[in-house]
C-alpha cells in the first residue's frame, strides 16, 4: 500500500469526570488506544453504536480535539507536532461535514457567504472570484447558484447538507470526513444526499472517512470497515471481506441487525458498558454469546493481517452465515442505487 494519507498510531483520549467542587472522579475513556489508516482516494467507514468513541475518534482525526496519546499523520506530516499557525493552513485539506445542518451553519450568514468564508479563510481565489466560485459549488451539489442569496432557513433538510457539503469542499480538501452525514436527514432524501456523497468521492478523488451508525450506507460505499466498541478497533479490514466473513461477534450482531440485508447472528443482549468503568478483558464480554473465562480476563489483541480482529475465539468460532442480499456488484453508484430500491426489487 502507499503512504496512507491518514494514519493514527495508538490516540488516546480520556475525558476527566469531575464532581461538584472540581476534584477528579475518574475519566470516560472516549478513544482508547486506536490504529489506523487510510489509503489515499479511498473510502474508511468507522462503525458502532451510539456512544462507542466514533464522533471522538474523527475530532482526533483532524486534531479538532486534543488527544491524550498518540499520533495522528496526514500525508506524512505529525499533526500534533505543528504550530497553530501551520495547523489552520493545513486544515485547508481536512475538512468534517456534520451531522446535524441545522446546527452547522450560521443562520446570520447567506448561503453565498457561510460557503466564501474558507475561499476567504484559505484565500483561494483571488478578490472578486468568490461568486463565481460559490456558484460552481453550488451547481456541484445540484443546488441553483442564485441560492447564494438566500438564507439557511429557507432551505429543506436535505438542501441544508448539501450547502454544508459545498462549504466543506470549497477550500479544495484532500481528505472529508462525514460524522453521520445523512442520520439527521429524512429518510426520503438520505438517498440523495448519499448518492451524492458517492459521486463526489468518485470524481474529486476525496479520500473520505465515513461515521457511521448505518450499516446498510456503509457497506454500499466504503472500501474498508472499522467496527468500534467502547473507544477500541474490534474488527477492521476490506469492506467487502468484513460483510462477507465477519469475524468478531459484535460485527456480526450489528451485521444482523441491518434489517432484511444483512447475516443471521445472536442478538446482542443488554446496553454498552459504562466507558467510565469498561469491563476488564474482552470489553465485549459481557454481552457476547461465546464469552469464556479467557474473554472476562485478558484483552484480546487486534490481529490477522490485512482482516484485522480483536477476539480470542476468532479462529474458533463457526463462519458466518453468507450475506442473504445479492451483490449488485459494479461502481459505487449501482451499488447505492441498488441499496436503496425496496428489499426483493435488486435486478
Ligand atoms: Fe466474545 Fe471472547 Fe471474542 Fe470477546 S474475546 S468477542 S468475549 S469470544
Amino acid at each position: 500500500m502507499n503512504e496512507p494519507l491518514l494514519e493514527l498510531r495508538d490516540l488516546r483520549k480520556h475525558f476527566p469526570l469531575r464532581d461538584a467542587l472540581g476534584r477528579a472522579r475518574g475519566a470516560v475513556r472516549a478513544v482508547d488506544g486506536v490504529s489506523l489508516a487510510v489509503a489515499r482516494g479511498t473510502v474508511l467507514a468507522i462503525v458502532g453504536e451510539s456512544g462507542c468513541g466514533k464522533s471522538t475518534l474523527g475530532r482526533l482525526a483532524l486534531r479538532l480535539i486534543e488527544p491524550d496519546a498518540g499520533s495522528v499523520r496526514f500525508d506524512g506530516e505529525d499533526l500534533r507536532a505543528l504550530s497553530p499557525a501551520a495547523l489552520r493552513a493545513r486544515r485547508r485539506d481536512m475538512q468534517l461535514i456534520f451531522q446535524d445542518p441545522f446546527a452547522s451553519l450560521d443562520p446570520r450568514m447567506t448561503v453565498g457567504a457561510a460557503i466564501a468564508e474558507p475561499l476567504r479563510l484559505h484565500r483561494i481565489v483571488p478578490r472578486g472570484g468568490e461568486a463565481s466560485r460559490v456558484a460552481e459549488l453550488l451547481e456541484r451539489v445540484g443546488l441553483r447558484p442564485e441560492s447564494a442569496q438566500r438564507w439557511p432557513h429557507e432551505f429543506s433538510g436535505g438542501q441544508r447538507q448539501r450547502i454544508a457539503i459545498a462549504r466543506a469542499l470549497a477550500s479544495g480538501p484532500r481528505l472529508v470526513i462525514g460524522d453521520e452525514p445523512i442520520s439527521a436527514l429524512d429518510v426520503s432524501v438520505q438517498a440523495q444526499v448519499v448518492n451524492l456523497l458517492a459521486d463526489l468521492i468518485r470524481d474529486l478523488g476525496l479520500t473520505f472517512v465515513l461515521i457511521s451508525h448505518d450499516l446498510g450506507v456503509v457497506r454500499h460505499i466504503a472500501d474498508r470497515v472499522a467496527v468500534m466498541y467502547l473507544g477500541s478497533i474490534v474488527e477492521e479490514g476490506a469492506a467487502a471481506t468484513v460483510f462477507a466473513a465477519p469475524r468478531h461477534p459484535y460485527t456480526r450482531a450489528l451485521l444482523a441487525a441491518v434489517p432484511g440485508r444483512g447475516i443471521k447472528a445472536p442478538p446482542i443482549e443488554g446496553d454498552v458498558p459504562s466507558p467510565i468503568a469498561p469491563p476488564a478483558g474482552c470489553r465485549f464480554h459481557t454481552r457476547c454469546p461465546h464469552a469464556e473465562a479467557l474473554c472476562r480476563e485478558q484483552p484480546p489483541i487486534l490481529a490477522g493481517g490485512d482482516h484485522r480482529a480483536a477476539c480470542h475465539l476468532q479462529d474458533r468460532l463457526p463462519p458466518a452465515p453468507p450475506l442473504q442480499e445479492a451483490e449488485p456488484g459494479g461502481d459505487r453508484l449501482r451499488r447505492l442505487q441498488a441499496f436503496f430500491q425496496p428489499a426483493g426489487t435488486e435486478a
